[in-house]
């Protein structure tokens, strides 16, 4: 496995596979590095020659400079995950790589992204689409893989890929989930304690809509009361936004008739955790 420091040094190690014309796959992460994004990674693994991990804590992603201080890091056990899982270059630029002083060129998709985290993180869109666009130009790959997870940011990526015709696949992931539910994330190393516990009623609320869903409600006032109802009943849990919108637009809807995406962002103390759940009609899964 190559390691990468610049963007000089990637190109470099890219070099001979892309001659010879090798598939290559992209795993955009900000690593500390779990199974949800080991699973992205071994579906690249799998479906081509070579695989390239990005790590990077993009500050341009981030609305709240406390939250960037305290993202959780440890390159060297991403590193150890990455070897194991087969993974041919690593690629950990600094910030300063990524952003010169004088950098001054945005990405920037106006519709998916208004909604949502969007409307929660003001910039915070912009931030990824422009890191992601340079990853595609640094890297150059095939394909790259997103987890729904971030449903509305596959969705963003996916549109930014369409529009500006960069030749790219991009493959969502379903999300990973820790044994009790909770959506598998970087942030969760934070929750001490109590607050464990208490960030189960996000899932939580998110399967209950899905359960009443299928039970034929499809009136979304009466969804989101009872997601606010399971989130309020944890003491420490704040709602930033409970909401169902239409899967394909990111449009609020009022009545359940084409798939739509229930999703879901709550402040634990200072951890911002988020999480969605499709609500599809026909069953099939919905991908950003
Ligand atoms: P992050 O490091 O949080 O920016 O995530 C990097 C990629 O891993 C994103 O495409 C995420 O959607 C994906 N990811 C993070 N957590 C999960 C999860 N629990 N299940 C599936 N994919 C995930």
């Amino acid at each position: 496995m190559i390691f990468c420091r610049t963007k000089a040094e990637a190109s470099k190690a890219l070099e001979k596979p892309r001659a010879q014309a090798r598939s290559l796959g992209l795993v955009p992460t900000m690593g500390a590095l779990h199974e949800g994004h080991m699973s992205l990674v071994r579906r690249s693994v799998a479906e081509n020659d070579v695989t390239v991990v990005s790590v990077f804590v993009n500050p341009a992603q981030f609305d709240e400079s406390r939250d960037l201080e305290k993202y959780p890091q440890d390159l060297r056990q991403d590193l150890l995950l990455c070897e194991k899982a087969g993974v041919d270059v690593v690629f950990a630029p600094t910030v300063e790589e990524m952003y010169p002083e004088d950098f001054s060129t945005w990405v920037e998709e106006t519709q998916l992204s208004r909604g949502l985290c969007g409307a929660a993180r003001p910039g915070h869109f912009r931030g990824v689409t422009t890191v992601v666009a340079k990853l595609f130009n640094i890297i150059r790959p095939g394909r790259a893989y997103f987890g729904a997870k971030d449903f509305q940011q596959a969705a963003v990526v996916r549109r930014m890929t369409r529009d500006l015709d960069m030749p790219v696949e991009i493959v969502v992931m379903p999300i990973v989930r820790e044994g009790d539910g909770l959506a598998m994330s970087s942030r969760n190393s934070r929750l001490q304690g109590p607050s464990r516990e208490e960030a189960l009623v996000l899932s939580r609320a998110l399967a209950r809509a899905e359960e009443l869903y299928r039970a034929g409600q499809r009136d979304v006032g009466v969804l989101v009361r009872e997601m606010l109802d399971c989130i309020r009943s944890a003491q420490h849990v704040q709602v930033d936004y409970v909401e169902i919108v239409d899967a394909e637009s990111l449009e609020p809807l009022e009545h359940l008739n084409v798939p739509a995406l229930a999703a879901a962002a709550v402040y634990i103390g200072d951890t911002r955790l988020i999480d969605n759940r499709l609500l599809n009609p026909t069953e099939e899964g919905t991908t950003p």
